[in-house]
C-alpha cells in the first residue's frame, strides 16, 4: 500500500517567479538517485518559495514502462514531494516540438542525416577516432551540406531521416552552475551537430526539454550530474530560439558499489515508501547524500514535519 501525504506546500507558493521542475521519463520507478534529484529540486523550490512542477518525460516511447508514470507519481505522494499544477506529458505536446523545429528550420541550421550508429563509428574510425565506453560519438558531420538550405519545404516531409542541428564553427558555450560554478562546453569538438528529429520520428530529450522548460517558465534546472553533459547544447538551443536561460545546478549522482550510476540498466532498486518508516528512511538517505546532516531523526515525526525540517535547512 502507498502513503499519501497531504499537499505541503510554502505559504508563498508561486508568487515570487521561481519555478522548478521534476521532469523523470517513466522508464522504470524511483530509485535513490532519482529521489536525490527529485527532493533536491522539491527543496530548493519550497525554500525560495517558487512552484514545483512534475513533468513526465515519455517521448522515447520505446524506453518507457507503462505503469512507471503512476508508479512515480504515487512514490512523490507518499515521500510528501506535491508538485503544484496540471503534469505535463512529453507524449502530448508533439506540436510544440514541430514548431520549435520550423523556426528552427527558418535558421537555416538543419539538415537531414541517414547515418546508423555503425556508419557513424566506421566514419569515426576511418579519422582514427575511438569514443570511449559509455560516450556519445561524436558526430563527424558526414551527411552536412556545403550550403545549408534556410526554410526548405520538403524538409518535414522527407521521413526515415534524422534531422540534425548544424553548428557554427566557434560554439563555445559557457555557464554558471549553482553546485558545481563555473563550466563550459564546446559543441564542435565535445558533441558535433546534434539530432533533434530523430529517423522513427520522436523527438530528442534536447529539444523537448527546452521547448518545454521555456513554455512553463522553469527558472531554475535541478538534476543529476549524469545530466550536466547536456546542458550547454539546451542552452545553445536556447539561444536559437530565442527563449530565456534558466539557472541550473546539477546535484550528485547516487553510484553503486561499482561505481556506476544507478540506472535500470544497473538494475537499480525502487524505493520503499509502503509506510512512513521506509519513507523516511529512503528520504534520509537522499538527504544524507545532499549534504544535509542534523536533520531531526526522530521515529515519531511526521513526514511533513521532516519535510520540514529538511526545507529550512537547505541552502539558499
Ligand atoms: N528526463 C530526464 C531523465 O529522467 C531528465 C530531464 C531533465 O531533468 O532535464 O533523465
Ligand atoms: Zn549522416
Amino acid at each position: 500500500m502507498i502513503l499519501a501525504v497531504s499537499n505541503l506546500k510554502h505559504p508563498s507558493s508561486t508568487t515570487n517567479g521561481y519555478c522548478g521542475r521534476f521532469a523523470p521519463s517513466p522508464t522504470g520507478p524511483l530509485h535513490a538517485g532519482s529521489l536525490v534529484a527529485a527532493l533536491g529540486n522539491w527543496l530548493d523550490a519550497r525554500k525560495n518559495g517558487g512552484k514545483w512542477l512534475l513533468r513526465i518525460e515519455d517521448l522515447d516511447t520505446p524506453r518507457c514502462v507503462p505503469e512507471a508514470d503512476q508508479q512515480i507519481q504515487a512514490q512523490l505522494l507518499a515521500c510528501g514531494l506535491s508538485w503544484d499544477e496540471e503534469i505535463i506529458h512529453q507524449s502530448k505536446r508533439q506540436v510544440h516540438y514541430q514548431r520549435a523545429l520550423e523556426s528552427l528550420n527558418q535558421l537555416g541550421c538543419l539538415y537531414p542525416c541517414t547515418c546508423s550508429r555503425q556508419t557513424i563509428s566506421n566514419a569515426l574510425a576511418q579519422r582514427g577516432v575511438k569514443t570511449p565506453r559509455n560516450q556519445e560519438m561524436i558526430y563527424p558531420s558526414t551527411c552536412r551540406p556545403a550550403n545549408l538550405l534556410s526554410n526548405s519545404p520538403e524538409i518535414f516531409r522527407d521521413i526515415r531521416k534524422a534531422w540534425r542541428l548544424a553548428l557554427p564553427q566557434e560554439c563555445l558555450i559557457a555557464f554558471e552552475d549553482l553546485a558545481l560554478s563555473q563550466q563550459s562546453q564546446n559543441l564542435n569538438t565535445e558533441v558535433g551537430d546534434f539530432v533533434l528529429r530523430r529517423s522513427d520520428d520522436l523527438f530528442t530529450y534536447q529539444l523537448a526539454v527546452v521547448v518545454d522548460d521555456a513554455e512553463q517558465d522553469i527558472t531554475h534546472i535541478i538534476r543529476g550530474q549524469d545530466l550536466l553533459s547536456n546542458t550547454a547544447r539546451q542552452i545553445y538551443l536556447q539561444q536559437l530560439l530565442d527563449y530565456g536561460r534558466p539557472k541550473y545546478m546539477h546535484l550528485p549522482l547516487v553510484l553503486d558499489e561499482h561505481g556506476e550510476k544507478l540506472s535500470k540498466q544497473t538494475l537499480a532498486t525502487q524505493i520503499h515508501t509502503q509506510d512512513k518508516k521506509h519513507v523516511l528512511l529512503e528520504l534520509r538517505k537522499a538527504a544524507k547524500h545532499l549534504g544535509l546532516n542534523n536533520l531531526p531523526d526522530s521515529e515519531n515525526i511526521t513526514i511533513v514535519e521532516w519535510l520540514l525540517a529538511a526545507t529550512c535547512a537547505w541552502r539558499n
